[in-house]
């Protein structure tokens, strides 16, 4: 593995190619990389023209940037950091969560409902 820090100039942007909504080319001010473990890195860049945001999967290597994948997000640079320092979710919290959410009465609101839908709809027939 290499120690070369990641660092993105305007050469590199050709390696993201263009937004994939409306195919404007990104500008440097607006890419960053979140996050770079070895060889691979988590580029996040906003587009200048129609603001739609896209995390591209990036090696490096010796013959350049291979962008490995790119995919649409509504998430900011904010938000990758944020969630990127948080603790994992465990087996534990979903079970919390459920404990939660069936003595709050909002699993049985949610089961009238869908059975009330199934027997409007068998009615139909
Ligand atoms: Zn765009």
């Amino acid at each position: 593995m290499s120690n070369r820090q990641l660092q993105i100039d305007s050469e590199h942007l050709q390696f993201l190619g263009k937004c994939a909504v409306c195919s404007t080319e990104y500008r440097l001010q607006q890419v960053k990389v979140i996050d770079k473990k070895g060889e691979a890195a988590l580029i996040h860049a906003d587009c200048s023209q129609c603001n739609t945001s896209t995390l591209f999967a990036v090696m490096t290597g010796e013959v350049g940037y291979v962008v490995t994948m790119g995919m649409l997000t509504d998430l900011t640079k904010e938000d990758l950091k944020r969630f990127g320092s948080a603790r994992p979710i465990t087996l534990e919290d979903v079970l919390d969560w459920h404990v939660q959410f069936e003595q709050s009465n909002a699993l049985q609101g949610l089961k009238a409902k869908a059975a009330g839908g199934r027997n409007s709809a068998s009615s139909e027939r």
